[in-house]
């Protein structure tokens, strides 16, 4: 198309945690099938420069892109819904913004001007707006604004976007303001009032929202589709009904039912064209949701109160699920609860054990119990970045008899230290995209579990960490039976490990979870999934025998 894009802005009323991003993922996914060339990016309006600092009970889960940005976890749905990378411009933050602005200011740029949010700030956001474009050529750029409006924080972003739209004409520029319709029961009502009072602060801000898209727990009534009409400026068909969905993967079926893709072309003078071939998004929600069987995964860490600090990992649990018509449940188990004797009891029943990544010593002795139990009972494992080190660990002290091997992360003077530092790392004392980020190239050896799931032999994998397999132990390690089956080809660094002898036990250096998508399941979730399906079957086999023989 042109090469001027067109604009879609996503802003959030009432309250937090409507789900701004599921609409840009769904919207973009509709409009992506409509044949547009669909990127979204997020604006949050926090002061860290990225969330790569943040504890995962603050934030959920850091997302990672191929570029080794540390990004927020909705960039993660982006990529799952419409299955291409996306990169460090696709989410900016106060802190980046305030930080590029007073780099500028320190080297004279302003040219002894007061620096201000207005027109300083404002103008760095909405040339961030744009940056994303740069280097490509997108139909439509759809911008999620963190926060929801009347915060404090986020009044910079809604000024520089009233700015941004005058200038790039309304035509080009749309605001999709995501709000509630809150039921209350005494009344046996939805009510509109939250809502209203939600746009008529955009409108104090100078922002008349194009279309409402509301949620709610139960079907708008047409009456109150016209109230919220009447009362907010827009037209019956810009109000929308998002209905709590089964599964967010149905969300853009649900959006599409309310005709929110065409009422955007529409509004955005952009031709349909074509029909949305929605059968791969189809089939697969139908399989997610006619499950014929259900898997059981232990999910090993230490975040596992806040289910978002593993979110792409349960997605991808899911997704590999879906493709075999599984309903894999997710056993969320605390790796500090986890000791000798309770050991049988939370893990016994699992069919596959998966040990998460994570920094910090809290936790990590359970993580090491688990990956015994999942060897030496033979339960299909899979361990990511700190789990593939613990697996590491555990199979020195277990298999090798060096009771005190360890991380240096977590011992630095233990005999055996079969993970350590990164040479690279040895000298970073800062945090804050200073670890070993994005996607590196990794080399699969043949004949082995990895292999057997890649078909290939070459593959590029997402990283974050500072700490890596040992190399100075691994021919003792491997004459034992520890498997190097992937290795970085440029300095030898070990990214994959698994066992003989053993149905499924891999542990990867890299996040797999970063990478896979709806349409595109990653292969090494696949063959975790395939082997824990296997146990399953075969546990039930032992279980109803008997019975049938009988
Ligand atoms: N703490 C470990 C490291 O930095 C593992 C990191 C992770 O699990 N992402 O190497």
């Amino acid at each position: 198309m042109a090469d001027t894009p067109k604009y879609i802005f996503v802003t959030g009323g009432v309250t937090s945690s409507l789900g701004k991003g599921i609409l840009a993922a769904s919207l973009a996914k509709l409009l992506q099938l409509r044949g547009y060339n669909t990127i979204i990016q997020k604006f949050d309006p926090y002061i860290n420069v990225d969330p790569g600092t943040l504890n995962p009970y603050e934030h959920g889960e850091c997302y990672v892109t191929d570029d080794g940005a540390e990004t927020d976890l909705d960039l993660g749905h982006y990529e799952r819904f419409l299955n291409v990378p996306t990169s460090q411009s696709n989410n900016v933050t106060t802190g980046r913004i305030y930080e590029t602005v007073i780099q500028r200011e320190r080297k004279g740029e302003y040219f002894g001007k007061t620096v201000q949010v207005i027109p300083h700030i404002t103008d760095e956001i909405k040339r961030r707006f744009m940056l994303i474009n740069e280097n490509s050529t997108f139909d439509i750029i759809i911008t999620e604004i963190g926060g929801t409006v009347g915060d404090i924080e986020s009044l910079p972003y809604i000024e520089a976007l009233r700015q941004f739209r005058y200038d790039y004409g309304p035509e080009n520029c749309l605001v999709i303001h995501l709000t509630l319709l809150p039921y209350l029961a005494a009344a046996g009502e939805l009510k509109t009032k939250p809502t209203q009072h939600s746009v008529k602060l955009l409108l104090q801000s100078g922002i008349q929202p194009d279309i409402l898209v509301c949620r709610s727990e139960h079907k708008i009534p047409a009456d109150v589709r016209q109230k919220v009409a009447r009362f907010c400026n827009v037209r019956l068909e810009e109000v929308i009904e998002n209905l709590n969905a089964s599964t967010i993967y149905e969300v853009p079926f649900l959006l599409k039912k309310e005709n929110l893709d065409t009422v955007v072309l529409k509004k955005l003078d952009l031709k349909p064209k074509q029909e949305p071939d929605m059968t791969v998004w189809k089939k697969f929600v139908s399989r997610l949701k006619n499950p014929s069987d259900e898997i059981t995964i232990g999910l090993v860490g230490k975040y596992v109160e806040l289910h978002d600090s593993y979110l792409s990992i349960a997605e991808s649990l899911k997704i590999a699920g879906a493709e075999n018509e599984l309903d894999v449940h997710i056993d969320w188990i605390h790796s500090e609860d986890l000791n000798p004797e309770n050991r049988d009891r939370l893990l016994g029943h699992l069919d596959g054990i998966l040990v998460a990544p994570g920094f910090g010593e809290r936790g990590v002795d359970g993580k090491i119990l688990a990956v015994q139990y999942a060897r030496e009972k033979k339960v299909p494992f899979f361990g990511i970045c700190l789990g593939m080190q613990m697996a590491v660990v555990e199979f020195a002290r277990n298999v090798m008899a060096w009771p005190e091997a360890n991380s240096t992360e977590f011992n630095p003077k233990t005999d055996h230290p079969v993970i350590d530092l990164m040479a690279a790392q040895q000298q970073v004392h800062q945090l804050g995209g200073t670890m070993r980020l994005g996607s590196y190239e990794c080399t699969v050896k043949r004949n082995t579990l990895a292999h057997n799931a890649y078909q290939v032999t070459r593959v590029y994998e997402r990283h974050r960490h500072r700490w890596e397999l040992n190399n100075e132990f691994r021919k003792q390690m491997e004459r034992k039976g520890l498997i190097m089956s992937g290795c970085n080809p440029d300095n030898d660094l070990v990214e994959i490990i698994e066992l003989k002898d053993h149905p499924f036990f891999l542990g990867t250096q890299f996040h797999p979870e970063y990478k896979s998508t709806v349409e595109s399941p990653h292969p090494l979730f696949l063959a975790f999934v395939n082997a824990a399906q296997l146990r399953h079957s075969d546990v039930s086999q032992e279980t109803v025998l008997p019975e049938a023989n009988g």
